[in-house]
């Protein structure tokens, strides 16, 4: 067997794996294996290549392996699980920038050293397209524009979700939808100049450099206006980008293992995306040229009146009494590792015989899933877990909810202010719920930085405290009763 056929078939099985570990990542009981069967599935199309190169040195693979898989292993045991949401953005915007200098490079290899040197001089003046192939030209060039602008864009995305840029918030540039559509054209400019026009190594040289430069610009710009509780929308849809500048890279360098993969992610994301979009009632465009989150100041979003706080020896009293309760799940959950603590207190309830079930919003937490993960974690039953569609007609026949560490998604102003920078979000509807006892800190906002008025409802007690602590105490009161 030739290598070129030894590689075709590990690409092939490497191709069937992704598709079949992608089937496994839908359901949280097989999301482990699905997830190693992929990892599996990647070693193989590696390996592949490597055969299919024969040449390569070998000190550059080894160098590579070693590097990538110390900095990959070391994040990966290190992070907190509240910072998932920006390792995830940081890996998309790896896979970006992965994918332009692949193409970078093929471009460089065969587009200018090509065409440079003595040896050379009679395809001296030849072009990027007649250098490369036509489709080859525009295709790297697609994938230098997707992957650094996906760089950058994931960039500007961590550290709004780090809270290191603004904390967050949207930056409104004066006349941004002029500069991005300038800069747009521009781009498709310097794509036409070096897929056709530009002769010679300088000027393919300035053409691609260009064009790289305008991509990174346009990720930064792209992103820095969306903020507050439109930032999921971004992520998957940096992820759905992640996967088309791969995508492309495999068409240059004629790799179907990565087109397959990278097309697999480019989908994947998008219908990611379409789902944050309807969980947060918003058009693609809508989320893309909005700056969402701009209208609220901490000073409003900290002013309450009649606040009833409450503690954990009240609040186990009304909870023993309870037939059923739902717990709404948040991003407090994730910050105070609350979910060993809130499966004990359910267990705890059950044994009572109150019915305990868990209302999940679709953009909890900082990442799509979030809050899945962590209570599969916990091993609280998956069926247990009730998306919003489904509970939200329940919250006014149930006797108590618990809110942990939750507060945009179940913030009754974007169904009842149209003015309210998140008008329009579906909520959980808690505070339908005969009584509600919210466990956070304080009164800060969430993460889009507006007032929540369920804190000042007659039905809503405030139980101030670290989730896991307050969760914790509780159970002792329950249990004591
Ligand atoms: P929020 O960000 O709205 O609120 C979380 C609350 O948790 C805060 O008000 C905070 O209040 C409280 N909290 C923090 N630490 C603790 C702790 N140790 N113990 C108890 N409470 C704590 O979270 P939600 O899950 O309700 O909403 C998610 C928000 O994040 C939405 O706006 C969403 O759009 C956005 N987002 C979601 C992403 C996703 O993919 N899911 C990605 C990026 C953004 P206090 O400080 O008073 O304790």
């Amino acid at each position: 067997m030739t290598a070129a056929t030894l590689a075709n078939v590990a690409y092939l099985l490497s191709s069937a794996l992704f598709i079949l570990g992608l089937k496994r990542l839908s359901k949280v009981k097989t999301a482990r294996a699905g997830n190693q069967m992929a990892a599996g599935a990647m070693a193989l199309a590696v390996v592949g290549t490597l055969v299919e190169m024969e040449t390569i040195p070998w000190q550059w693979v080894v160098a590579g392996v070693v590097i990538g898989g110390l900095v990959g292993g070391i994040a990966a045991v290190k992070v907190e699980m509240t910072s998932m949401p920006e390792m995830v953005a940081l890996f998309n915007g790896f896979g970006g920038a992965a994918s332009a200098v692949v193409a970078l490079s093929i471009f460089w290899g065969t587009g200018i050293e090509g065409l440079d040197g003595a040896e050379h001089q009679i395809v001296d003046l030849r072009t990027a397209a007649s250098a490369l192939g036509g489709a080859e030209a525009f295709t790297s060039a697609l994938s230098i524009v997707i992957g650094a602008l996906t760089f950058t864009g994931s960039i500007i995305a961590f550290m709004k979700l780090n809270g290191s840029l603004r904390n967050g918030k949207p930056i409104l540039l004066p006349a941004r939808h002029l500069i991005n559509g300038l800069l747009v054209l521009a781009g498709l400019g310097c794509i036409a100049w070096f897929t056709g026009v530009a002769a010679g190594p300088d000027q393919l040289l300035t053409a691609v450099g260009a064009l790289t430069g305008i991509s990174l610009l346009l990720g930064i710009l792209l992103v820095i206006p969306i903020g507050g509780a439109d930032m999921p929308v971004v992520v998957s849809l940096l992820h759905s980008y992640s996967g088309v500048a791969a995508s492309a890279a495999g068409f240059v360098v004629g790799n179907p293992a990565l087109i397959i993969a990278g097309a697999m992610v480019g989908a994947a994301g998008l219908i990611l995306t379409q789902i944050m979009c309807v969980a947060m009632n918003r058009s693609l465009v809508n989320v893309l040229v909005g700056g969402f989150g701009e209208a609220a100041t901490a000073e409003d979003a900290r002013d309450y009146e009649n606040v009833t706080s409450t503690g954990p020896e009240e609040t186990a009293m009304l909870l023993e009494s309870a037939s059923s309760v739902i717990i709404v799940p948040g991003y407090g959950l994730a910050v105070a590792q609350a979910q060993h603590a809130i499966h004990e207190l359910d267990q705890e309830l059950e044994k009572m015989g109150t019915t305990v079930r868990y209302a999940i919003h679709p953009v909890a937490g900082r990442m799509p899933g979030h809050m899945n993960v962590l209570l599969a974690e916990a091993n609280v039953p998956y069926e247990k877990l009730v998306e919003m569609e489904a509970i939200n007609g329940e919250f006014a026949t149930t006797d108590a909810v618990i809110v942990l560490g939750a507060n945009d998604v179940v913030n009754p102003s974007a169904i009842e202010d149209p003015q309210s920078p998140i008008a329009g979000m579906p909520i959980l509807n808690v505070h339908e719920a005969r009584s509600v006892f919210v466990i956070k800190r304080s009164l800060s906002p969430g993460y889009a930085g507006i007032k929540n008025p369920l804190f000042e409802r007659d039905n809503s007690m405030m139980l101030f405290g670290d989730a896991k602590k307050m969760v914790q105490e509780t159970l002792k009161e329950l249990r004591e009763l």
